[in-house]
């Protein structure tokens, strides 16, 4: 609390300042003119000029330490933007307070980069030469033909006409018409003059919908916002959508802070997939703020997905089924026209017949090979998923056991053949594959397992004369090579498609009949609870990338190779039971005290050593065991090394810290910040790096 009355020239502005800094809330300076709440100005932070946000004017501030007469003056302010409205500030604050950021973190963060770097003389500058692209009139909207609806969207599109303040989970079989769900839910808000914030989950599949938007929705303005534009775009749509000009936003998880004046919509598509969380800095989950979001601006949220988060199930689900009744369930469970999904089938590995020892096994069994010989026969696509890019995972040398692990990391380097080089990827440290094992010489160094690319080798040498593509994050790393590839595909010039779970989100291909997976059983098994949901819903969404046209449907085929072929997850896919999955899934969370039981958070440290980054931790569970005390229901965990624990030769280690109700371990998380930060100045020279908290963590 300020020891000053208010007085009107003082202002309360949020900088972005270093975590380290222990500044959480505002700063407050002098300013000769009244400002506005949402002002942006140019003020003077240590040595430097930095952009901030008027947080309050006039009155005191959080933090209020200044005297009057050290308080520093605004020094330019940024005028021609209209202010950022409340309930941007709003949710900056709230996810501020709800993931443990400082506010300034959180608030410049968000803001398109060019904005935080103009000065008032740049910006004015900028602002002439984007003015008439601002200005410029809309077309008159078009009328588009419409799809007359089928029974189950018309049903959606009743119950998302009803009042009401609870999300909608719009939960749909891929290829169910949840699209034109949206686009029409669209229209509505689009007709009361309202704008419509659509999001997906990667860049990937912003040009796909936005096509499909533009077309449906001409003389609109629709701009996209992603980390793919450049600085300069970014901030023009950004700024249409600021200024009420844009209709329809097309955005990636950041695009959820965009200041929208008009709002009437928020749709989250996919709303499972782990890319609408942050894993870095501020750790947000877009959905959850988009959830947050639509509540505070009183509008409704559609979340979309055919294979629903556990999280986001477990909340439509009624009551009376056990589950919390919070938001509106709409099912769509056909696909659109006579598309059935393929049939499932289960291949046994176990029955293959066995190979002499130290023979490795091929890459798709003999059934499978023949079924996609035949796909070909038929003039039809493939389409085969491994879920592991690179040539193979590791090299090894038979002679003394060498293996090519990376130098910075406790990893293995993976070994790419077109460049032959051999690549980590965590910390990307990239050499030379050695003629000979680097410790014995030995010149019989071969690879072990497989990834994509040596996969699409094998199925070349055992599939003579068929065209064999490859779509993975290596061969797409250039603008426009992913769009080829895709053309490629739809033009009919592969046969059998290799790739990664790249190719199994969103995309629309009309010949593929066939889908494989050739090695899914990896996360049967892993350590995180959540990858038998994440392996669910990849391969449902595979299994939706085959028999998208009703000619082919009939006889498509989604193929899982498999040593466990009773286990249930496999069981439930053939059914394509997801509620059958979900509830199997929720059983377990629940005897295990998971999420969506449990709240978690993970305090994770990286330090130049385990031991300093686990002492750390140590001492950190030690300040505040007390706190867990009083609070009650906190349960804190031994701290560990995380699964890859050295990357970049920094050492990380991490704590959960779990409590079965989220309001308890929010208020622990408060009052620990302060604890920890403290901790955290002490321990600077005990090799302590970074640390922070990460809410609701998607991966342990
Ligand atoms: P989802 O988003 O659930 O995967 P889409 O909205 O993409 O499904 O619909 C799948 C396909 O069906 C698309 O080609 C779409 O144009 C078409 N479609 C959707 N709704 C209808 C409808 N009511 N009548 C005819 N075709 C439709
Ligand atoms: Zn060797
Ligand atoms: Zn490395």
């Amino acid at each position: 609390m300020s020891a000053f009355p208010p007085s009107p020239s003082r202002v309360a502005v949020v900088v972005e300042a270093p975590q380290h800094s222990g500044l959480w809330g505002a700063l407050d300076y002098s300013c000769e003119q009244a400002l506005t709440p949402g002002t942006l100005v140019r003020v003077p932070l240590g040595r430097r000029v930095v952009t901030g946000v008027v947080w309050q004017a006039g009155a005191d501030t959080a933090e209020g330490e200044v005297g009057e007469h050290e308080l520093k003056a605004v020094i330019e302010v940024l005028d021609g933007l209209p202010p950022l409205p409340e309930a941007w500030r709003q949710l900056v604050k709230f996810a501020s307070a709800y993931y443990h950021r400082s506010l300034g973190e959180m608030a410049l963060m968000v803001l398109p980069p060019e904005l935080r770097q103009l000065d008032a003389l740049q910006w004015g500058r900028r602002l002439k030469r984007l003015d008439k692209a601002l200005s410029a009139a809309p077309a008159a909207p078009q009328e588009a033909a419409l799809p007359a609806l089928t029974e189950q969207q018309t049903q959606a599109l009743a119950e998302l006409a009803q009042p009401g303040d609870k999300p909608f989970l719009l939960w749909g079989s891929t290829g169910s018409g949840k699209t034109e769900v949206y686009l029409r839910q669209a229209q509505r808000a689009l007709d009361e003059g309202r704008q419509v914030l659509m999001m997906v989950p990667e860049i990937n599949l912003t040009p796909q919908l936005e096509a499909r938007v533009a077309e449906r929705f001409a003389g609109r303005r629709i701009v996209s916002l992603h980390s793919g534009l450049t600085p300069a775009q970014r901030l023009r749509n950004w700024l249409m959508a600021h200024y009420g000009h844009a209709d329809l936003i097309l955005g990636t998880r950041l695009s959820v802070f965009t200041p929208l004046p008009r709002l009437g919509l928020i749709v989250v598509d996919e709303e499972h997939d782990p890319s609408y969380k942050q894993q870095d800095g501020a750790r947000y989950s877009a959905r959850d703020l988009a959830v947050y979001r639509a509540r505070l601006e009183k509008v409704p949220v559609i979340l979309g997905s055919a294979t629903p988060s556990l999280e986001s199930w477990y909340n439509a689900l009624p009551e009376s089924e056990g589950g919390a009744g919070r938001y509106v369930r709409l099912a769509m469970p056909a696909r659109v026209g006579d598309g059935d999904m393929p049939r499932v089938r289960v291949l046994d590995l176990s029955r293959a017949p066995k190979l002499p020892r130290g023979q490795e096994p091929p890459p798709v069994a003999r059934e499978l090979l023949a079924a996609i010989t035949q796909r070909i026969e038929q003039g039809e696509q493939s389409l085969v998923l491994l879920n592991r890019r690179g040539y193979a995972p590791v090299l090894h040398c038979s002679d003394c056991g060498w293996k090519s692990g990376c130098p910075h990391c406790s990893a293995w380097r993976v070994f790419h053949k077109v460049d032959r080089t051999l690549r980590c990827h965590h910390c990307g440290f990239t050499e030379r594959v050695p003629r000979a094992c680097p410790d014995c010489g030995n010149t019989d160094i071969h690879p072990v397992g497989r990834g994509t690319e040596r996969l699409e080798e094998q199925l070349a040498e055992a599939l003579p004369g068929a065209r064999i593509g490859r779509i993975d994050a290596d061969v797409t790393k250039h603008k426009g090579a992913l769009e080829e590839r895709l053309a490629d595909v739809h033009a009919g010039e592969v046969d059998v498609l290799v790739g990664t779970q790249m190719v199994a989100k969103g995309h629309d291909f009309r010949r593929i009949t066939l889908v494989a997976a050739v090695n899914p059983d990896s996360a049967l098994f892993a350590s995180d609870f959540r990858a038998a949901e994440r392996q669910f819903a990849l391969l449902l969404q595979a299994a939706g990338r085959a028999g998208r046209d009703a000619d082919v449907a009939g006889h498509s085929e989604m193929w899982v190779q498999t040593w466990h072929p009773t286990h249930p997850l496999y069981q439930a896919l053939s059914r394509y039971d997801y509620a059958d999955f979900a509830a199997q899934q929720l059983k377990e969370r629940e005897m295990a005290g998971l999420p969506p039981y449990a709240s978690l958070a993970m305090l994770r440290a990286e330090a130049k050593t385990q031991e300093a980054a686990v002492a750390f931790l140590n001492a950190a569970v030690e300040a505040v065991a007390h706190l867990a005390e009083e609070l009650g229901g906190i349960t804190l965990y031994p701290p560990v090394p995380t699964p890859v624990q050295r990357v970049a030769n920094v050492e990380r280690a991490q704590l959960m810290i779990e409590s079965p109700l989220r309001p308890a371990l929010q208020r622990f998380l408060s009052q620990s910040q302060a604890v920890w930060l403290a901790l955290a100045q002490k321990n600077r020279r005990s090799g302590l790096i970074r640390w922070a908290v990460d809410v609701d963590p998607l991966s342990i």
